[in-house]
């Protein structure tokens, strides 16, 4: 028979009556022949709640046991979802991840999958069973100790499982209707899309668009999982949510298909750095140690000898990497006068595959932000996004300028 994976967020699971009415969705697919693998996370706010119980125990916590702690709140929904099946007449069981076995690596809190063995499911499968229940988020490190993928990695559960039994197609169920061109509470003209191609939505993930954990549209992209991204608030149909899919599916090619913002991206500047072979690696070598995620490079060459190299990396990183930095200083591998940290810019993004075909893109951006007297701090662009920092309190009129600019409410 062939197979679905069904992957239910947080909301969709918030309590018993939630997981009923998931629940039902599951038995209607199931009446039309599938198997059905379903992805559970922890009821919403849960996740949140293990996390904090953690850092008030141990502050500098062993990560290991940050794992065992806050991959219990999937257990907890998988064996309801489980047993609600079962209430139904679904035959139906749960498992955990190292009973799968969902194998990882050893990066606790962070885990990468490294494979999902489906021989136990499929056999379960080959007896009568209709669903498995998988507890997202979690699996287990060669060294036999639990671990999780990292905030938001049920999605990425849901996909390698689709990926690993070949599925026909991932549904992921979540809170919102679809993957929308802009933020609705940013512009009200924002408009669902029907389908986004993996690279899109890629930008959009690590853009910060929270619908799906950017690895999981890196897994479906190179393992080519249909993804569909729906709300389980609205009542089933063919045509719901938003499709996730390769580029060749999608006929009507806009040049823009959404405008994305980040309010907690800083600009950082290193002042007066010497300007000589081997400083930029100087620079960029320690913060990638550090573990820092830059984004967007400028570098300004003067006269002196000296430049000045300006960097975008996430607000919540920019402790870490001023110390990184100060520490090379310190150690003699860089000199510079000072850093300034700006936390009041937003990193403003048009998102698009058209752009490949289509010049002007980055003009039309510019003349736009500068009619409305948007000041542009840093540029950044990729074969198919644009982005710029400007000063965050333009952040809400910048997006809805470039919204109607690139007329994405048709
Ligand atoms: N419960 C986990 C979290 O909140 C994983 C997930 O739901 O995707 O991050
Ligand atoms: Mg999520």
């Amino acid at each position: 028979m062939p197979i679905l994976v069904m992957k239910f967020g947080g909301t969709s699971v918030a309590n018993p009556d939630r997981i009923r009415r998931a629940a039902k969705r599951v038995g209607l697919e199931v009446a039309k022949g599938y198997d059905v693998i379903v992805i559970v996370s922890a009821m919403s706010g849960k996740t949140n709640e293990l996390v904090g119980w953690v850092n008030e125990t141990s502050p500098l916590y062993d990560a290991r046991e940050y794992d065992a702690v806050v991959s219990s709140g999937e257990n907890v929904t998988a064996g309801l979802m489980a047993l609600t099946l079962q209430e139904m007449d679904i035959p139906a069981r749960s498992w955990q991840g190292w009973q799968v076995p969902l194998k990882t690596n050893s990066s606790h809190s962070q885990a990468r999958i490294e494979e999902i063995p489906n021989e136990n499911i499929l056999a379960k499968f080959g007896e009568g069973m209709r669903v498995a229940v998988v507890a997202g988020f979690q699996g287990i490190s060669p060294e036999g100790r639990i671990t999780t993928l990292g905030r938001g990695g049920s999605d990425t559960t849901a996909v390698a499982f689709a990926a690993a039994f070949d599925a026909e197609r991932c549904d992921i169920y979540t809170d919102v209707d679809g993957v929308y061109t802009t933020d609705p509470r940013i512009s009200d003209k924002a408009r669902k899309l029907d389908k986004i191609a993996f690279e899109e939505m890629l930008e959009l993930a690590s853009l910060g668009a929270k619908v799906l954990q950017t690895r999981s549209v890196e897994l479906a992209m190179r393992y080519k999982v249909k993804l569909r991204v729906l709300s389980s608030f609205e009542e089933p149909s063919d045509e719901a949510g938003t499709l996730v899919c390769d580029e060749e599916e999608i006929m009507e090619n806009k040049v823009v298909s959404g405008v994305a913002y980040s309010r907690d991206e800083a600009k950082m500047t290193l002042v007066s750095v010497e300007d000589r072979p081997g400083i930029a690696a100087g620079i960029f070598g320690p913060l990638a140690e550090a573990g820092i995620n830059v984004d967007m490079i400028v570098q300004n060459i003067s006269d002196e000898g000296t430049t000045d190299m300006t960097f975008s990396c996430p607000t919540d990183q920019v402790k870490r990497a001023e110390k990184a930095l100060n520490d090379a200083k310190a150690a003699g591998s860089i000199g510079f006068e000072e850093i300034i940290a700006d936390t009041n810019v937003a990193k403003i993004s048009v998102v698009g595959i058209g752009m490949r075909s289509q010049p002007g893109v980055a003009a039309k951006m510019f003349k736009v932000l500068s009619d409305e007297g948007i000041n542009i701090k840093v540029i950044a662009t990729s074969e198919i996004k644009i982005s710029v920092l400007i000063d965050r309190k333009y952040m809400e009129l910048a997006v809805q300028a470039l919204h109607d600019a690139f007329e994405l409410e048709k």
